[in-house]
């Protein structure tokens, strides 16, 4: 299934330049705004779902660009990956075309924790995601920046409530118009970029931020409110400048995993894969980072950075006299570049030369290009209903890093669900939401929009709840058939073949269901098991498939006749067997909670005249984020349990009278109706 053949970078920039001088119409249903991981993503998916799409970006030529790690996925970051792949999206496939080295992070925890990732090949990646969308149909690709972002003014029935039009590029008189327009314009907004005690506007080294216009209508006209962070990248290290002999190797999986569910094996053989390094800081480095602090005003701002991936500078200050991980990874197959993870700065370059050459194997090290950070925008994300929608902006939508999130995937993910809901929202069909108890999409989507972010967002499995549910493994089961019935995300080839594995697993679960036999008889089947009942109790296939030292094909070599159709599943079907137990458990929970997670909050609901006992705090937070559901308010910082109760059951005598209300005009109606039909008989 792994795609073979893709047109070289040159013909498509041709390709795409043709399109972008001859913008064949100035009405789309949806446009997109940058063509980073969101943007790409948004862009496919609205086509996808069948709406016409403009996508819109700056360079073409960065379409697809990896800005700061050349690696996709990890841990829960690789379970996002896995979903958006489930639902057709690009980076899984992505990921499997431009892998250089694979492994499977967590290995020695539980499979639904396990982290698929990757090194990626940079321009193998950007290839495969720019062919993609210029293979899509329905998409049209056009090279500009975005000036100015049309909306209506609140009408006054609807007071505060902005329609999009469309948007207008700078140096461009005509706007475009759409009913939906998706903003994934990640560390653009009001960039600024920081190398020791410079800073200049950008949004990425060598790329201008996006237009003061844009920030101008999202603050002022439509009173959003906005926050700012920070974030930054290392040097790339020259690799013939590095003695690779002074860091320990670490070596890829000997198999990769394809990210893919469409994949069963990998662009790249396993013997061409590349190791990573790992290596430590010394004394030296925290010497230079004390003595130059006052040299790096991105570091001396108050703006939060991100905590789980901290510069260099960062690290040393909180802990000092700790020596630090450096990991040397590999910026592609032919590339000369190192990528040092865990040295992200933005020290003046020359600081930057003596940091890194107090680590041994960079004794006499090169740079290629300096470290740099980034301050931008962001949109305080409570603003966004769970479609990704800007609440007083109908057909306005945000995705990626514009909504404080850090990393590819998780913009990747969002991208794809604003760009399914900006494409129904134009085809005028209900926006759709996916629930925590689904998916680690919803789980992204809710901690945004009902939490917000105080600091750069990112994905972890310890966020989600119900994680022995949500594995890589089963994504597909997740979200591949509700993307194709319920969603329209999801092409009918992809679709059968979910429905070929489901129907599959089902199949080999009820035959491991049935091949029964005694403890005794197991043990003369099995003689290397260890099997714990001492009873001569009576156990199937199944039972026996949970035990931690039985592999489906143990059994199947014992069972040929009824288990050996199955081989193609086994490792799936370990992982089912293992989890099962707790997933029914969890699934009876899960059905408890949603019941009332998922009762709506009325978006009219006025919080401060509520006849209920609430706090003003707790009022005040409820009337400025307007949660959808109660399962959303649940989650907001500054909302006690107390307050859950009071609202629920005000939300469930509302419910109650309402459908009093109702039967009663029903009844009423239907009595009038049988006086007027008996008034009406012949006298
Ligand atoms: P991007 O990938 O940034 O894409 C935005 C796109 O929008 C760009 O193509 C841009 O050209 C386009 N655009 C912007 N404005 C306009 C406009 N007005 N008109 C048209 N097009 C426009 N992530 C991590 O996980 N860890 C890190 O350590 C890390 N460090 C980073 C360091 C730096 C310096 C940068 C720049 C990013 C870093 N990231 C890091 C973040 C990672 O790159 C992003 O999270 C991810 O790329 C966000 O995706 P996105 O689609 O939201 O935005």
């Amino acid at each position: 299934m792994l795609k073979k053949k893709l047109p070289s970078l040159q013909s498509f920039l041709a390709l795409v330049s043709r399109r972008a001088s001859h913008l064949a119409r100035q009405q789309y249903d949806v446009i997109i705004v940058g063509g980073g991981h969101a943007g790409t993503e948004a862009a496919a998916a609205a086509a996808r779902v069948g709406a016409e799409t403009l996508l819109v970006t700056q360079k073409i030529q960065t379409i697809g660009a990896l800005s700061c790690n050349p690696s996709l996925g990890g841990v829960g970051k690789g379970q996002l990956v896995k979903e958006v792949d489930a639902l057709d999206g690009l980076c899984g496939r992505a990921g499997d075309w431009a892998g250089i080295h694979f492994s499977i992070l967590n290995r020695s925890k539980g499979p639904a924790v396990w982290g698929p990732r990757a090194q990626l090949d940079r321009q193998r990646y950007r290839e495969f995601i720019q062919a993609e969308l210029l293979s899509t149909p329905r998409l049209t690709v056009v090279e500009g920046s975005v000036e100015e972002l049309l909306v209506t003014e609140p009408n006054p029935e609807e007071p505060g409530q902005h329609r999009v039009t469309g948007i207008r590029l700078a140096n461009e008189s005509h706007p475009i118009s759409a009913s939906s327009v998706v903003l994934t314009t990640g560390t653009f907004l009001s960039g600024s970029l920081f190398v020791g005690q410079t800073s200049s506007p950008g949004g990425r080294i060598g790329d201008a931020p996006s237009s003061a216009g844009l920030s101008h209508t999202l603050r002022e006209r439509l009173g959003l409110r906005i926050g700012r962070l920070r974030t930054g990248t290392p040097p790339r290290i020259v690799k013939a400048s590095v003695d690779l002999s002074l860091a320990n190797i670490h070596p890829p999986d000997s198999q990769p995993t394809p990210f893919s569910f469409l994949n069963t094996h990998t662009r790249c053989k396993p013997e061409e894969q590349l190791p990573c390094y790992l290596t430590y800081t010394t004394p030296g480095v925290e010497r230079v980072v004390q003595e130059s602090i006052h040299l790096n005003c991105h570091i001396q701002q108050d703006t939060k950075g991100p905590r789980y991936c901290p510069s260099i500078e960062s690290r040393v200050l909180r802990f000092p006299g700790r020596r630090h991980q450096v990991w040397l990874e590999p910026e592609g197959l032919t590339s000369d570049l190192l990528y040092p993870q865990g040295l992200s700065m933005t020290m003046p370059p020359d600081v930057q030369l003596r940091l890194i050459r107090e680590i041994p194997p960079m004794h006499n090290a090169e740079i290629h290009t300096p470290g740099y950070g980034v301050q931008y925008d962001f949109v305080c994300p409570t603003q966004l209903s769970p479609a990704l929608q800007v609440k007083s902006t109908q057909g306005l939508f945000l995705a990626g890093q514009i909504n404080g999130t850090t990393g590819y995937e998780e913009a990747a993910a969002q991208g794809l669900w604003a760009g399914v809901n900006a494409a129904r929202q134009a085809l005028s069909v209900p926006t759709v939401s996916l629930s925590r108890t689904e998916s680690y999409i919803g789980v992204l989507i809710d901690d945004l929009v009902s939490r917000g972010v105080t600091e750069p967002y990112r994905m972890f499995t310890s966020r989600a709840e119900f994680r022995t549910s949500l594995r890589p493994d089963n994504a597909d089961l997740r979200l591949t058939l509700k993307g194709f019935e319920e969603v329209g995300c999801v092409s009918s080839v992809r679709y059968q073949e979910a429905v070929r594995v489901k129907t599959g697993l089902q199949d080999a679960l009820e035959a491991l269901q049935s091949v029964t036999l005694s403890t005794h008889n197991w043990r003369k089947k099995l003689p290397d098991v260890g099997m714990s009942e001492t009873k001569n109790s009576v156990l199937s296939g199944m039972d026996l498939l949970q035990y931690k030292d039985v592999t489906f094909e143990m059994l199947a070599n014992a069972f040929p006749e009824c288990l050996s159709p199955y081989m193609e599943l086994s490792q799936r079907l370990k992982i089912e067997a293992v989890y099962r137990p707790h997933c029914e458990l969890q699934k009876k929970e899960i059905e408890r909670i949603q019941k009332e997670e998922n009762m709506s909050l009325p978006q009219d609901l006025d919080y401060f005249s509520l006849p209920v006992s609430l706090s003003q705090e707790v009022r005040e937070i409820l009337d400025r984020v307007r949660p959808s559901t109660l399962g959303a308010a649940t989650r907001l910082q500054g909302i006690t349990p107390a307050a859950i109760v009071h609202l629920l059951s005000y939300v469930r005598n509302t419910q109650q009278k309402e459908r009093r209300s109702h039967r009663h005009k029903a009844d009423q109606k239907e009595r009038e109706e049988k006086m007027r039909a008996g008034n009406a008989l012949p006298q």
